[in-house]
């Protein structure tokens, strides 16, 4: 019998563990490995055992997010989604105004920007949700015809006034990526229009990793190897990790998917040859830019804010402090008792992000605990209780004006026997990196 082909998959996020899963089915015989010590990637989330539910970040499934929820019905999920309300908030210099997005009546009585504007964003709403079928916010193959050079800023202030467009659809983007809509493709902010409107978000009772762990059922898994060097020799891909506690490993595989962040693949693979990494895909690897993430949570009284809230800052530029999300949660006080609480996570802007990432927690707290009145101004900054602290430096990849399209040269352009994958090639959601993982595992079966 011919032996079972070899395939490493380098990194167990959502990409890397979509393609874990397909190469199984396929018959490789598959190794995982990962730097961190569990799965999941920029979905993992963090759990502490004084509050219940017990899991802190959790990232949003959306209704419309397919292929996620094929595998949540396949891994019988359906009981553990929490449905959480779609109601954002958005602030003009800490004066919050409700608007729901699946709710026109929200936007009739949304107060933030003239009457005119809103029914000309309903409009344009509706002009992109009759494109659905092309505008796909997870597929650049059929997006891409739609990156025509424009940024979302340049697309959107031609669509409703500045002011329109800066406190309706620039706070959904930026309240959710934090990256700057004069950054990012215009095709982003068309897609969302057109699949977010009516779309139930869900969080995993006991977060999303588990689709990252179920995905990788059947291939060995290594956790705590973080791989240093990928080399293609006459015996095919070797690779060298190290693990925790600092000792080397090497091993030899047929073929390889890269799936760390863009940044981190294009390290990787620095010492691959033309044959092994064309220079279209290398230049795009080296291109991709990210916008970090700061979590910032806090514990308040359970009547402080609103529950299950998305609270953003509206307007142009960087505000000291994007947004807040809200979660109820039930906390075991020094006597035993259980008292409701809510759990706020709070991202500072851009500018911020940078400066603060890297600090000490107790820096991180103090630096924005005076900035959480600027998005809520009653927040009770005295008596809320600094909670837990997560860094994500590779947080949101930026789909730059022009990147689809690139992306779906790099996508025709991979082969055998080294694939990338990641949400760079498509969107920063885990859908996108579901999809992306999907295809790089597709590269490599119909290679051989
Ligand atoms: C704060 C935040 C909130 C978000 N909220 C949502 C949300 O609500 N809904 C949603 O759909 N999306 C959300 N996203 C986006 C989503 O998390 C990402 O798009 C998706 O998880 C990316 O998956 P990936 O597999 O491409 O990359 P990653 O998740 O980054 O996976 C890459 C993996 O590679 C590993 N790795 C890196 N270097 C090495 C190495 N040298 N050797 C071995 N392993 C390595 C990493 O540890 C990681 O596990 C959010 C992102 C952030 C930052």
């Amino acid at each position: 019998m011919p032996a079972r082909t070899r395939t490493a998959v380098i990194g167990g996020g959502m990409a890397g563990s979509a393609a874990a899963r397909k190469l199984v089915r396929a018959g490789r015989d598959v190794v995982v490995l990962e730097a961190a010590d569990g799965l999941g990637g920029r979905a993992r989330s963090w759990h502490r055992p004084e509050i219940d539910p017990d899991v802190g970040i959790n990232l949003m499934y959306v209704s419309f997010y397919k292929l996620m929820t094929e595998l949540i019905e396949e891994y019988g999920l359906r009981d553990d989604l929490i449905k959480i309300s779609s109601n954002v908030y958005i602030s003009d210099h800490g004066a919050p105004r409700a608007l729901s997005s699946d709710s026109p009546l929200s936007l009739l009585t949304y107060g933030h920007v003239p009457l005119r504007d809103r029914l000309r964003f309903l409009a344009t709403t509706l002009r992109q949700v009759r494109r659905k079928g092309e505008l796909d916010l997870f597929d650049p193959v059929k997006s891409a015809p739609f990156d025509d050079g424009y940024s979302a800023a340049d697309w959107g202030y031609r669509q409703v006034s500045r002011r329109g467009f800066d406190f309706l659809l620039r706070p959904q983007i930026e309240g959710f990526w934090n990256f700057a809509c004069e950054e990012v493709s215009a095709v982003h902010a068309r897609a969302l229009l057109a699949w977010m409107g009516g779309s139930g978000f869900y969080v995993l009772r006991n977060g999303m990793e588990i689709i990252a762990e179920r995905n990788t059922e059947g291939a060995e898994v290594r956790l705590s190897h973080e791989v240093t060097d990928v080399r293609t020799d006459g015996d095919g891909v070797r690779i060298t990790a190290v693990r925790d506690g600092g000792a080397q490993v090497t091993d030899t595989f047929d073929e390889v998917v890269v799936a760390t962040p863009a940044t981190i693949a294009a390290k990787l693979v620095a010492a691959l040859p033309e044959r092994a990494v064309t220079p279209g895909t290398r230049a795009f690897l080296e291109s991709q830019r990210y916008e970090p993430a700061l979590s910032v949570s806090y514990l308040v009284d359970a009547d402080a804010l609103p529950s299950e809230a998305h609270i953003v800052a509206g307007g142009p530029g960087d505000p000291p402090l994007r947004n807040m999300i809200t979660y109820p949660r039930t906390v075991r006080d020094e006597r035993g008792r259980s008292v409701e609480k809510l759990l706020v996570f709070t991202y500072p802007g851009r500018a911020n992000t940078r400066r603060l990432l890297g600090l000490t927690p107790e820096q991180q707290f103090a630096e924005v605990t005076p900035l959480l009145k600027s998005l809520w101004p009653t927040f009770p900054t005295a008596s809320a209780e600094p909670f837990q602290i997560a860094e994500r430096p590779y947080g949101f990849p930026i789909p730059a004006p022009g990147r689809y399209l690139r992306s779906v040269e790099v996508i025709r352009e991979q082969r055998a026997p080294v694939v990338f994958a990641g949400d760079y090639f498509n969107s920063p959601t885990t859908e996108a990196a579901l999809l992306s993982g999907y295809r790089a595992a597709e590269t490599l079966t119909n290679a051989r």
